[in-house]
């Protein structure tokens, strides 16, 4: 396979080219290579390359990625540092964007204008994968299956009775397409129309495939390996280059995207790479403080509480949390405090908290503040009763 070209090159814009100019660059080179427009022989190639190109610089995503790490980040074997398919878009948004700009010159008649015989991309498929919290954090190989349209395999996607092969449409010459007067406001006017014996493919199958129907494809229960990367979130998706639908005429297979899905947790929560977790803790240990087992993904983590700790205090488990996609870094458990008062205590329990309190001098301030743990303890008994 040649070497392939820088994609700014290709666009023949500047690396800093803003997203308008790079649209214009598109609309301009694919008018010009277009195979319908241009006869020159390496224009259908051309006109592909530009596309390709447009498909990742008009996607923030996608641009930042080939910048960062060039024709890799597109690279179907995405181990390693590659994450190729990472980022908000959606699978079908770049190629719907695609077609609508294609739209705008060819007035919707896409396909109409398009050889029927020329190679064409297959669907791009989605998959939605579950995930727990743990799964999410640590990655994991697995392996996929679902079903997608490959090309038949009796009649290779001929669609033709195997011994026998299409025919060229008589009413069409192979077009795909014929001319049809009209009569308008204005007059007679000759306008392009699909070819109806033909459908537009520009052939006629005789004598039809029996397993695929004429239609060239056969649905699969197709299976890849995904190394989920460590460190995914909710919503990311990766995208496996050739993994969709086969195409037609010989064109490449489609995409497939992978959105992860991810379970919450019981007891943690995760922003990124930050993992919150809350401890509840006594009265006693808040204020005498305690060392405390606290769970964390990585396993079991011993934790000081020193003597006096607040309610909302948090405390920081290095490098507990979740891999960062994009460096090395590891991010941290937070842990918060939470100071469980008791709801009920015994009247010998209270007796104590009371000479606690007489000691503490609290009751000095109750008649300033109206409210003191005092008369917290107070109000508790009232509840019980
Ligand atoms: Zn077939
Ligand atoms: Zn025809």
């Amino acid at each position: 396979m040649a070497e392939k070209r820088d994609l700014y090159d290709v666009l023949g814009v500047s690396k800093d080219a803003s997203q308008d100019e790079i649209k214009k660059a598109y609309r301009r080179l694919s008018k010009k290579y277009h195979p319908d427009l241009n006869d020159a022989p390496d224009a259908e190639e051309k006109f592909k390359e530009v596309a390709d190109a447009y498909e990742t610089l008009s996607d923030q995503n996608k641009r930042s990625q080939y910048d960062q790490y060039g024709h890799a980040s597109t690279d179907p074997n995405f181990n390693g540092g590659g994450f190729g398919g990472f980022g908000g878009a959606g699978g079908g948004d770049s190629f719907s964007g695609f077609e609508d700009i294609f739209d705008q010159f060819f007035g919707g008649g896409r396909s109409a204008s398009r050889n029927p015989n020329a190679p064409r991309q297959g669907e791009d498929l989605q998959y939605v994968m579950d995930l727990s919290f743990e799964e999410a954090v640590f990655g994991k190989s697995t392996t996929i299956r679902y079903n997608r349209k490959n090309v038949c395999k009796t009649c290779e996607g001929s669609g033709a009775k195997p011994g026998t092969s299409p025919e060229t449409c008589s009413r069409c010459g192979g077009a795909g397409q014929i001319n049809v007067e009209q009569n308008t406001p204005f007059g007679r006017v000759m306008t392009q129309t699909v070819c109806p014996d033909c459908e537009g493919t520009g052939k006629i199958i005789k004598e039809k495939c029996p397993d695929c129907s004429g239609e060239g494809f056969q649905s699969e229960r197709h299976s890849v390996k995904i190394e989920v990367p460590a460190g995914v979130e909710d919503g990311n998706q990766i995208r496996l280059q050739s993994q969709g639908d086969a195409g037609k005429n010989g064109g490449p297979y489609g995409d497939l995207y992978v959105i992860f899905r991810v379970k919450p947790s019981d007891i943690y929560t995760r922003r990124g790479t930050e993992i919150y977790y809350e401890l509840p803790i006594n009265i006693v240990q808040a204020t005498l403080g305690d060392e405390l087992e606290v769970p964390t993904v990585h396993g079991k983590v011993k934790l000081k509480i020193p003597a006096g700790t607040q309610a909302g205090t948090t405390f920081r488990l290095r490098g507990k949390g979740a891999p960062s996609l994009r460096t090395h870094h590891t991010g941290d458990q937070h842990v918060r405090v939470k100071v469980e008062i008791p709801k009920k205590v015994t009247e010998e329990q209270a007796q104590h908290l009371r000479e606690f309190a007489k000691e503490s001098g609290y009751e000095e301030t109750k008649e300033q503040k109206g409210e003191t743990f005092f008369s917290k303890v107070k109000d508790a008994f009232k509840d019980k009763d």
